[in-house]
């Protein structure tokens, strides 16, 4: 196994089917697959489309999985060999399917949740993580991914996968989710910045978050807070999205920034 790239192959067939159904796949759909491994998930989506594209970062994996497909005589394919955080995502509408690498998953969700032209994706990823992803406010799971993803996605946890599944054994349990594009406008960055800058200071009160960022004084997060209707001396983990937002509009008011 390449530890580097977090190769746990699933090696259960009905898990398989399940995560690719949850993807309503339909005839004249474009996939993208990232991570075909061994291509159990590959096999499946591949007689089912009309394009798929497979990103894997592991040259000998994606020359066995070009040649079983050529061997096969199947057109509608392309492996690519390369790192996916490096690939250029055409801009054509696609799906987005795969058994995510643990190590780089979040960074591939980041990377893929602010386009526009994905309509459904599906991941399987450590059960923790899609916790975080899913967490509604007032958890611990919640923070700033679950922002960053329900900003641009609904999403679903479906359900838990078994290390048993895999081979090698991993040693976490994993789960399977469904993201569904929300099609949004990136927000204003002030939004995002204020939120990581919030999250990093979790336990204190959202006055004292505030009150820290950019150049914002004690007197002006007050008022940015009472103009809100925001109890100032709540935590940032019992803010809601919408809160986020609407606090994002205030700041806008009393700082001057280009970003
Ligand atoms: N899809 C296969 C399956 O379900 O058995 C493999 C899943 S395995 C968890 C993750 C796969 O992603 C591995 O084949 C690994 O080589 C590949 N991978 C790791 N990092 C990658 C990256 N940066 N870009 C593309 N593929 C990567």
């Amino acid at each position: 196994m390449r530890q580097k790239y977090g190769q746990n192959f699933l090696i259960d067939n009905n898990i398989a089917n399940n995560i690719i159904k949850a993807a309503n796949l339909e005839k004249h759909d474009e996939v993208l697959e990232i991570g075909s491994g061994k291509g159990v998930l590959t096999k499946i989506i591949q007689p089912q489309v009309k394009n798929l594209v497979a990103i894997e970062a592991d040259e000998i994996l994606s020359q066995r999985l070009n040649h079983y497909f050529s061997f096969h005589g199947a057109k509608n394919i392309k492996i690519i060999n390369m790192d996916f955080l490096r690939y250029d995502i055409p801009n054509t509408e696609l799906k987005v399917i795969s058994n995510l690498p643990y190590n780089i998953g979040t960074a591939i969700i980041q990377k893929i949740l602010p386009l526009k032209n994905w309509t459904i994706a599906v991941f399987m990823l450590q059960k923790e993580v899609t916790q975080r992803l899913a967490a509604s406010p007032d958890s611990k799971a919640y923070g700033y991914i679950s922002i960053f993803t329900s900003y641009y996605a609904d999403c679903k946890v479906l359900f838990d996968v078994s290390p048993r599944c895999f081979n090698p054994t991993p040693k976490v349990i994993s789960s399977v989710m469904k993201l569904i594009n929300k099609t949004q406008n990136p927000p204003d960055p002030v939004f995002f910045d204020f939120i990581k800058h919030a999250f990093s200071m979790r336990r204190k009160t959202i006055l004292n978050c505030l009150s820290s960022f950019r150049d914002l004084e004690r007197n002006k997060a007050a008022r940015i807070l009472d103009n809100c209707a925001l109890d100032p001396f709540l935590r940032p983990d019992k803010l809601s999205i919408s809160d986020f937002l609407l606090l994002t509009d205030e700041i806008r008011k009393y700082i001057i920034c280009s970003t």
